[in-house]
């Protein structure tokens, strides 16, 4: 038995075969022609990759088919083909200018560190991938499984999981990848245990047809298992298998309280295929839609056309239930070239969120208007401000807000104004100042993330710091407490949609504090309610 230990991606455990798939497996030479000639086939190769997705889109539903939509847009992009183009002039031939504009392209989203762009260059990667594989003739059907295995591959991409037959992927264990990939947030959907990061050692085409044991919880890889860990695994596997029909069941269940309050559960959301899948899994609202996606998407722009189908998308997918979409909430850890932001010694202390308003008005007054728009075509939905300090902040926008609403009404484009206003509480200034601030607004979402990195004045994103960054501290909890009082005192409704609102020892201690609805990733949604369940004897 030899164990191998990477980073969890999929929950779920498996015993099956290994079936290895490995694609940087080169074994031929390359030969560059003229560039023209170079060109002619990297067109080719983009016809022919456009018709073999467009091909796989017919077997896929939902999320995946838009992945792969994607793609079909990223291969058409001109900017990028132009990219190659030069380099192809450079004479690099088509397959490694390919390869090199990939890289160039995908390291500089990168460097955005941002989880959703993260997720966007695994697409991007996919699609060229596919265009390189068709220059160099490779096969790109290897991950055609006809038996029950768990693939062992140096990375799966998007488009490969078009082509697994559900039926018989046990699991996934890839070299590269992250927990973040498009390829696990799919596996994560589809339920198949996945563990990525894992030493490339384990691509040994010896292990091929091996039994495995996989644990996509802890991350923990077996192979050739002895008996112990086996009656181990078939022990777990079966629990497991009771606790998914238990937690399916209590989907739909309300969570109340012996008081008689209502718990809320809803989702955190990217995009409008977020929120259906959300919602398809029992959200019972959207809590958190963060608009600056919109600074990163191919699929979405910032003009005001784009931004109203992007949130009346938004809109339709939550089908009537509540929904919170974010103003934009850029800078800090979000920085964006395209805005050329001031460089700022210490970025989290700075002009971040709703401060940008004063330097980025016409932006700030596109969404708005973009907002009020959306909601008046599609219906009601909550909008909230991010990185609220100062009152004045909140007054200031708001002024924005009705000169943009007193022109739109003007000129007849909208008929009535359907947003309900928030903030979020995100700084100990906003937590302090919950009572003056309550009169403003109609609802307080707290984002946790940030108001435990400034209480705690521990960088979210340090992870030398990481143990400060704790939002159970009394301190934390103390503030989340004056806010729910704050918000009881004046009527308006209090969510908390940070990620601790995903780890059940936090969501229980907020909820002691007054806080009724918690808003998270939405896999993490029936797990926290059957903890809820539990703890507070809800039937
Ligand atoms: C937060 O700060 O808790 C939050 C939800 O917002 P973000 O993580 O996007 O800053
Ligand atoms: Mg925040």
């Amino acid at each position: 038995m030899v164990k191998y230990v990477g980073t969890p991606a999929s929950g779920g455990l498996t015993l099956a075969k290994i079936k290895i798939v490995n694609r940087r497996i080169a074994g031929f030479k390359r030969v560059v022609l003229a560039p023209h000639r170079e060109k002619a086939l990297f067109d080719a190769a983009v016809i022919l990759a456009k018709d073999e997705i467009k091909t796989l889109m017919e077997n896929t539903t939902g999320e995946h088919s838009e992945i792969l939509n994607f793609q079909v847009m990223m291969l058409d992009d001109n900017g990028l083909k132009n990219m190659i183009y030069q380099k192809i002039e450079e004479k690099l031939g088509a397959a490694h200018s390919v390869e090199v504009v990939m890289e160039e392209y995908c390291a500089r989203i990168k460097s955005i560190n941002d989880g959703y762009l993260s997720l966007r260059t695994a697409d991007i990667r996919d699609a060229l991938t596919r265009v390189t594989d068709i220059l160099d003739g490779k096969n790109r059907e290897r991950f055609k499984l006809t038996e029950p295995c768990v693939v062992v591959a140096d990375e799966i991409l998007p488009s490969d999981l078009a082509v697994i037959d559900r039926q018989y992927a046990m699991g996934f264990i890839t070299a590269g990848g992250s927990y973040h990939d498009h390829a696990n947030i799919i596996a994560r959907t589809m339920g198949i245990p996945s563990v990525c990061g894992v030493d490339s050692e384990i691509l040994n085409p010896l292990n091929d047809t091996r039994q495995v044991a996989l644990d996509g919880y802890t991350g923990e890889i077996y192979i050739v298992p002895n008996e112990a860990t086996v009656a181990m695994f078939r022990h777990r596997m079966k629990l497991e298998q009771r606790d998914s029909v238990l937690l399916a069941k209590i989907r739909d269940a309300k969570l109340t309280m012996a008081n008689g309050e209502e718990i809320q559960i809803f989702a955190n959301c990217n995009d409008p295929k977020d929120i259906t899948l959300a919602i398809n899994n029992g959200a019972q609202g959207i809590g958190l839609v963060r608009s600056e996606i919109l600074f990163m998407s191919t699929v979405y722009d910032l003009s005001l056309a784009s931004q109203i189908r992007f949130y009346s998308e938004c809109i339709r997918a939550a089908k009537g239930k509540e929904i919170t979409i974010r103003t934009f909430d850029i800078g800090a850890d979000k920085p964006l070239e395209r805005l050329q932001l001031e460089k700022e010694p210490n970025p989290a202390l700075g002009m971040r969120g709703v401060r940008l308003m004063y330097t980025q008005k016409e932006i700030f007054e596109t969404q708005i208007e973009a907002l009020l728009v959306a909601a008046d075509r599609c219906g009601e939905i909550n909008v909230m401000l991010p990185m609220v300090t100062v009152e004045s902040d909140v007054t200031g926008y708001f002024t924005m807000v009705e000169q943009v609403k007193e022109r739109l009404l003007n000129e007849g484009t909208i008929a009535r104004d359907r947003i309900r206003w928030g903030i979020m509480i995100e700084t100990p200034a906003a937590a302090l100042i919950s009572e003056q601030l309550a009169k403003y607004v109609n609802f307080f979402s707290i984002g946790t993330n940030d108001l435990t990195q400034y209480v705690m004045a521990a960088d979210r994103i340090n992870t030398n710091a990481a143990r400060y960054f704790d939002p159970q501290h009394p301190a934390v909890v103390k503030m989340v407490e004056m806010v729910a009082q704050s918000a009881a005192k004046y009527g308006i409704k209090v969510s908390v949609c940070g990620e601790s609102a995903a780890d059940f020892e936090c969501a229980k201690l907020y909820i002691e504090k007054g806080v009724r609805c918690l808003s998270m990733a939405q896999n993490a949604m029936l797990p926290i309610k059957q903890h809820l369940m539990e703890e507070f004897e809800i039937n």
